[in-house]
This record gives structure tokens, C-alpha cells and sequence, in this order.
């Protein structure tokens, strides 16, 4: 077991890696998102809390929004912990249901407008999911959405009246919001997170990007879509410290030169991007520089950052901090932050130390702790750890394990390698299974292959990834399947797909094979596999 094997490292090194490596002390949140933003909310109504386009909300309005909808949600029978899927454009209408649905003691459920229904119908059976706060097209809703549950409206018309808060005791350790991602099983997986690793990791962000010192002048751009964790720290983080959220909308975010603008007029402080992203606006900044008014911290997620961009951005930036941040939907999002302030010495940039109340812990199979500096897979604990996957005991007990060394708690596996750097950074050396990114997206390949396989007709299936230099990385599926006349056409597998998940999951090019290349060891030989993609 673990123990036997931590004795095999000294004293002195167990120490520091069980508390010496734990980054910043700090008290454990005692409070909820709500609970703070009212406060703010009461003393300064009148402050710009949201800005999208040329409108704006006030505190005093987002907050009379909100309590509008908690109270519509209770009124209407949600209990303590019940799951509120909100289908929503980002806007002041998605601002005011998230607050809502916390105010009311309820869990949040994002369901993107632009899902398959199949996918949102699956997501929103799994979350159990009884309530739906919608946008403007409520009756599209109502219609998409079995009609056992209850679709309320939003509105995003400027909130009149002054409807306050409804009060309902929400503790710290109640569930706060559930996201889907895509599940290797085949299935959509729901990880739930709590109100207080959601807090602790607004904390973090206020005080590692500038927040907490630009008090009101905080402006944080609003540009993560609502099926990512990113896009609610974007929303909340400011509203905790009287600064603004600004909404900046997808058209505006792919054309670079429009985001650039964007930054600048609106005074925007501090932004989080993906490293593709960030990628395409230097290529464009290079070619043309400009200076990018209040932007002090940009944070980047979600990929290995390439040094090779650090020091691009330095070379146009030397002034405007960039954070590596490094974290996972079922741990309340980023849990490690890397300041960067020049480009790192070593050849790789490192995901830094952990955020306060957060233990990180390298450790082998056998989940004991390795040599400091030894290679290992990177497991989170403390009060970032989220609850597990909704509806689904036996994933949450691979992936949720109890902490061997803090009785009590629970830890969560990342399913990536790591390794301690002397200085107490982490380097992040890549994953154990098969999750991948695309476009942004966190993608399990295993879920796409179950999905084909599901399909009459075809036997098995592989997926693989297909990078060209230059280019957007895609797809690839082979098939087996009968014989040629059963197997069905590249075209209806595509239809097949597209209505089970989301666009970015369909792959471009499928291909039959007669049967799948195995390994030595009886494997599906994705490297060669790979190889073949590439010459389609
Ligand atoms: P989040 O929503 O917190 O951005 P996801 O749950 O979408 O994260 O994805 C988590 C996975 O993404 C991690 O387990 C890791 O494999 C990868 N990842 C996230 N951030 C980084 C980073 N800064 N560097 C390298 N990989 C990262």
C-alpha cells in the first residue's frame, strides 16, 4: 500500500513534498459567490457589475435580475441542491440565471444552444435535471427539451423593481454547478463542483491577475463559451471586487484585429485564451503592433504553453504578465498558477504551484509518492476537489480516491505526468489516456469510437488525431464493419454522429479498413494509424 511505500523516501523529503510544496496558506473560504456579490451589490448599486455591446447593467440591476429568478425557481419548487440547466446566449440574461440559480440553493447546469438535442436531452437526464432557465426563445425550449420539466424565462430587458434576496442558506460545501465533458465511456460525464472550491478559485484569480488592485477598475473579458468552467470565473471574479465582467462575443473573438479593439475601448484588465488563440492574435500583433491599453495579466489554459510563445509575447509585452494556469473542470478549474513576468530559462514552461488550499501530490500507480523530481501522474486534493460525476458511482470512484495522506479527504487523478522542478514548480509532461483538445475542447477519442461502434453496421472503430503543420488539427475515424454492402456510407456515418455530439467531436474523414492494425501486444496500433491518417 502507500505507506510502505512513502517510508522508502526520506523524512525531510515526505515533509516537503506533503507541505513544503503546497504553495500559498490561506483561509478556506467560509462564505458563497452569492453571498459576497450581495454585499458588494448593497453597498454599490450603481456600479457597472456587466457590459455587453454599447449596454450595461449596474450591480443594482444584474442583483434585482437575480433575485427575480431565485425567486421564480423556489416559487416553482426547486429544492436545496437541485440541478438548473440554463440555456442561454452569453449576456446579461446568462449573467443574472447563474446568480440566480446559486441564490436560489440551486446546482448549475450550462446547456449550450448549439448542442445536438440528443446531447443536451442526455445531459440534462443524468443531472436529473427538473428546471430550465431559457433566453428569449423559451417556447424553442420548451419544445427541444421533453416537456416534463419546467422551462422558465429569462428576459434580458433592463430589470425593473428591486426584488431582493431570498436568503436561502447555502453552505460551503454545497454543490454549485455541474459541467458536462465528453466521457471515454461514450457518454457525457457531469462533474460537480462545490461553493467552496468555486470561491477558493475566484480568490485565486483576483489576487494572481490583478483583480483585488484594480478594485472597480477591474475588467475581466468575458470570452470563454458556457461549456467551459472558464467562462464562470470570468463572470464572478470581478463582481467579488466591485470591477466589471465585459462580454466579448464570439464574431468579435475570430477576428482578431475586433478582439484587439475590444481589449482596448473596453478597458479590459484581465482576459484568459487557449494557446491556439493566443497563437493567432500574435501572428497578427507581430505583423502589426499595438499597445493593448489597460491589459495587465492574460492568462493562458487548458494546453501545454510552448516557450516559443512566451517569448513572443514578451518581445511585444514585456510589461503585461502572463499566467500559465493549469487545472481540470472536476477540481473547480485552474488549481496551479504560473506568473510569468519574462520567458523561463528552461527549454518547457512549468504549471507552477499549487493556488492556496490546494495539495498537489506526484505520485505512482500504487498512488505513493515518487522521488521529488521522478515523473509521476499529478493528483489534486484539498478544497478544490469537486464531488464526482454526477450519476455515475463507479467513474467517480476511478477517478476520485481517498487521500492517503490527509485522512478524510478526498483527491482527484488528473490522468496527466508530472514532475517537481527543485523550486518548487511543477512541469507538466503530458497525459495517460487518450484525452485530447480540439479546437479548445476536451475530447475523449474513446467516446467517439463507442459512438461509431454503436452504429448498425460497423464492428469496431479508431479514432486518431491528424496534425498538419499550420492547420487546425482534425479528425480521423477507421471502421470495420460486414461486408462492404453493410457498412454504411461515409455520409450517414457523419448524420449518425452529428446528431449524437457536438460538431467539434465529428471527425473529418472516416475510413474503412477490413480490419483494425493491432500491436505486438494485441492493441489497437494507433501509431500507425496515425501515419495512415496522414496520407488520406
Ligand atoms: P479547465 O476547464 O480547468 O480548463 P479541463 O477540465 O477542460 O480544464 O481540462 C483539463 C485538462 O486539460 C488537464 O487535465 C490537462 O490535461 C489539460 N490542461 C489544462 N491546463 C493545462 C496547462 N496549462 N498545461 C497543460 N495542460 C493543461
Amino acid at each position: 500500500g502507500p505507506h510502505h511505500r512513502v517510508s522508502l523516501l526520506s523524512r525531510q523529503e515526505v515533509a516537503a513534498q506533503l507541505y513544503g510544496l503546497s504553495g500559498r496558506r490561506a483561509e478556506r473560504p467560509d462564505a458563497t459567490v452569492t453571498e459576497v456579490f450581495e454585499r458588494i451589490a448593497g453597498q454599490n448599486p450603481d456600479m457597472v457589475a456587466i457590459r455587453h455591446r454599447d449596454r450595461l447593467w449596474t450591480y443594482g440591476e444584474l442583483n434585482t435580475r437575480a433575485n427575480d429568478l431565485a425567486h421564480a425557481l423556489i416559487d416553482a419548487g426547486l429544492r436545496p441542491e437541485a440541478t438548473v440547466a440554463v440555456a442561454a446566449q452569453r449576456g446579461f440574461g446568462w449573467a443574472a440565471a447563474v446568480l440566480g440559480v446559486l441564490k436560489a440553493g440551486g446546482v448549475y447546469l450550462p446547456v449550450g444552444t448549439n448542442l445536438p438535442d440528443g446531447r443536451i436531452t442526455a445531459c440534462l437526464e443524468a443531472g436529473e435535471c427538473r428546471f430550465v432557465l431559457a433566453d428569449e426563445q423559451s417556447e424553442t425550449w420548451t419544445r427541444r427539451i421533453a416537456a416534463d420539466r419546467t422551462v422558465l424565462p429569462i428576459g434580458d430587458g433592463t430589470p425593473v423593481g428591486a426584488a431582493t434576496d431570498p436568503l436561502v442558506p447555502v453552505r460551503p460545501g454545497q454543490a454549485a454547478y455541474v459541467y458536462f465533458t465528453s466521457g471515454s465511456t461514450g457518454e457525457p460525464k457531469g462533474a460537480v463542483c462545490e461553493h467552496a472550491g468555486l470561491l477558493n478559485h475566484l480568490y485565486a484569480k483576483i489576487e494572481d491577475m490583478g483583480l483585488a488592485e484594480d478594485g472597480p477598475r477591474a475588467v475581466v473579458a468575458q470570452s470563454a463559451s458556457l461549456g467551459f468552467d472558464i467562462s464562470l470565473w470570468q463572470l464572478a471574479a470581478p463582481l467579488l471586487v466591485g470591477g466589471s465582467t465585459r462580454i466579448v462575443d464570439t464574431e468579435v473573438l475570430q477576428d482578431v484585429d475586433a478582439f484587439v479593439t475590444e481589449i482596448v475601448a473596453g478597458r479590459i484588465t484581465a482576459a484568459q485564451i487557449v494557446p491556439s488563440y493566443l497563437e493567432v492574435l500574435l501572428a497578427r500583433l507581430e505583423q502589426e503592433p499595438r499597445a493593448l491599453g489597460a491589459l495587465r495579466a492574460l492568462s493562458v489554459t487548458g494546453e501545454p504553453l510552448r516557450r516559443e510563445l512566451v517569448r513572443r509575447w514578451f518581445a511585444l509585452y514585456p510589461d503585461i504578465t502572463l499566467i500559465n494556469a493549469y487545472g481540470a473542470t472536476e477540481v473547480s478549474d485552474d488549481t496551479m498558477h504560473e506568473t510569468l513576468t519574462r520567458t523561463p530559462e528552461t527549454d518547457f514552461v512549468p504549471v507552477g504551484r499549487p493556488l492556496p488550499n490546494v495539495h498537489v501530490y506526484v505520485l505512482d500507480e500504487h498512488l505513493a509518492l515518487v522521488p521529488l523530481g521522478s515523473p509521476g501522474e499529478i493528483i489534486f486534493s484539498g478544497v478544490c476537489v469537486g464531488r464526482g460525476y454526477v450519476n455515475d458511482a463507479e467513474r467517480t470512484r476511478q477517478a476520485f480516491v481517498p487521500d492517503p495522506f490527509r485522512p478524510g479527504a478526498r483527491m482527484y487523478r488528473t490522468g496527466d505526468f508530472g514532475r517537481w522542478l527543485p523550486d518548487g514548480r511543477l512541469e507538466f509532461l503530458g497525459r495517460r489516456d487518450e484525452q485530447v483538445r480540439l479546437r479548445g475542447f476536451r475530447v475523449e477519442l474513446g467516446e467517439i469510437e463507442n459512438r461509431l461502434r454503436a452504429v448498425p453496421g460497423v464492428r469496431d472503430a479508431a479514432v486518431v488525431i491528424d496534425r498538419v503543420a499550420g492547420e487546425h488539427p482534425r479528425l480521423v475515424a477507421f471502421h470495420t464493419g460486414g461486408s462492404e454492402a453493410t457498412v454504411p456510407e461515409n455520409e450517414a456515418l457523419r448524420a449518425e454522429l452529428s446528431a449524437e455530439v457536438p460538431a467539434y467531436m465529428v471527425p473529418a474523414f472516416f475510413h474503412r479498413l477490413e480490419r483494425l492494425p493491432l500491436t505486438g501486444n494485441g492493441k489497437v496500433d494507433k501509431r500507425l494509424l496515425t501515419r495512415l491518417a496522414g496520407t488520406l
